[in-house]
């Protein structure tokens, strides 16, 4: 793609002609609300050149390139506005836009989610020769999506949404795209023995991660990809062999090192609902896990091959219970250390607690949960709430908010209550009250309520 970008004055503007183009998409109805494009036009200059016009409101100083096309889009000129007065950036990318018009406002952090397999490839077959794997980790995946989209401060990516089939090296990619801050793959287990069970998470090994570096380097003249993360943006065609190592490998440590500490706080909160077969995450070779520039860990949520866990894997009620452990370990990681610029980061900063939300007029309970995809009983619940009033201003826990809120833990074999009360660091009294609990017995299976610190 030939193009040439220019600025002009009086009133501000960045025009763009692109050659041997035409405009395939429309401009109008885009959204510049919280950006300085005004208007956004196009032309046709010399017969079959394409001009496009970004009307401003500002002066600002517009850098680009462009990008090749992968298994999602095709061929993209990026333009990124920066403002003169601050470092705040604002991005606008046109034809085939791979990002929103971005403004100052506080970004949400993107979870990509990966369900296991899918189409053709069923993954594991369960004990009885009919539980899918595909189908498990699709459906925890889902409940996955639906617990970070009432997470205000959250946006979660789908790898895929149905029983198709997304190859390996592509999974990444699309994260990729929907600038994902971590990556997780949801599997489930298989072994030839059927008393294997527990979870086992996974980070990216060195042995991949070098590897995977020197593969990058060499197809960088061809690659589109980028590394965001910690340095923003930067495309690796173009630079020197030696310099473009060096930067993947930096971005492959940090990338390693977030990848085992998520998958630690996603471990320590899945224990709450399930055994933990390993209670440290694992490092391994596993092609899905190749992102030099998003932290990425794969769960293994049980053993398929295990009756009793595939019954569980199997019910909606343990997926979801399952899916909000993994959300609320992930929420902890990011509660740990947020990225720049997130809506999380700001309410860190200003000490508020993520999955708060704060009463303004003219809200109703009901408005409310409808607002965050819950029940109004649910939202009672969680604020022990008698009545439906609430007043202006004050402060509503959202479910799965918070820093770790262990709120539910299935009782497995061999665990008491005291157990149970020690290791959430709750009075034994308090747990029973909490489950209306007249003696300390407990069954295996049971659900008990962990009141929250
Ligand atoms: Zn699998």
């Amino acid at each position: 793609m030939s193009y040439n970008l220019f600025t002009l004055e009086d009133p501000y503007r960045v025009v763009i002609d692109i050659e041997n183009s035409e405009l395939g998409d429309e401009l109008s109805g885009l959204d510049f609300s919280a950006s300085p494009i005004e208007r956004m036009r196009s032309g046709v200059r010399n017969g079959d050149d394409l001009r496009i016009v970004l009307d401003l409101n500002t002066e600002t100083n517009p850098t680009s390139f462009t990008l090749a096309p992968n298994s999602e889009l095709g061929n993209r000129l990026v333009v990124d506005l920066y403002n003169l007065d601050s470092a705040v950036k604002d991005s606008a990318s046109i034809i085939n836009p791979i990002r929103s018009v971005q403004s100052d406002e506080r970004r949400n952090i993107v979870v990509a989610i990966s369900a296991g397999h899918g189409g053709e490839d069923p993954g594991s077959i369960g004990y009885d020769g009919w539980i899918k794997e595909k189908n498990v980790t699709l459906a925890i995946s889902r409940y996955l999506r639906d617990y970070f989209n009432s997470i205000p401060g959250y946006t979660p990516v789908m790898i895929r949404d149905g029983d198709y089939y997304v190859e390996l090296q592509k999974r990444p990619q699309i994260a990729r795209d929907g600038r994902a801050d971590l990556f997780v793959a949801i599997h489930a287990d298989w072994y030839r023995s059927s008393s294997a069970n527990g979870v086992t998470i996974y980070a990216l090994s060195g042995d991949r991660a070098d590897r995977e570096n020197a593969r990058r380097v060499a197809e960088k003249e061809n690659s589109s990809d980028l590394l965001g993360g910690v340095g923003g943006d930067l495309a690796i065609g173009g630079l020197d062999d030696d310099v473009a190592l060096t930067l993947v490998s930096l971005q492959m440590a940090w990338s390693m090192e977030q990848s085992l500490i998520a998958g630690t706080r996603v471990l320590e909160s899945m224990g709450s609902v399930s055994r933990l077969r390993r209670d440290k995450v694992q490092q391994a070779s596993l092609q899905v896990l190749n992102s030099p520039d998003i932290p990425s860990i794969l769960i293994e949520t049980g053993y398929l091959t295990n009756p009793n866990e595939a019954q569980r894997l199997n019910s909606s009620g343990f997926q979801r219970n399952m899916a909000n452990s993994i959300g609320r370990g992930v929420m902890q990681f990011f509660y740990d250390s947020p990225p720049e610029g997130t809506l999380i980061a700001w309410q860190k900063e200003n000490g508020i607690t993520p999955g708060s939300y704060t009463v303004k007029s003219g809200d109703s309970l009901s408005i409310i949960a409808q607002r965050f995809g819950v029940t109004v009983n649910e939202l009672k619940s969680l604020n022990n709430l008698s009545s439906n009033t609430i007043r202006i201003g004050q402060v509503l826990t959202l479910p799965g908010g918070g820093p770790l809120q262990v709120s539910e833990h299935t009782i497995q074999r061999g665990e008491t209550l005291s157990e149970i009360a020690v290791r959430y660091s709750v009075s034994l009294a308090g747990l029973r009250a909490a489950n209306n609990l007249s003696s300390d017995r407990i069954l295996v299976g049971q659900v008990l309520k962990i009141p929250t610190i």
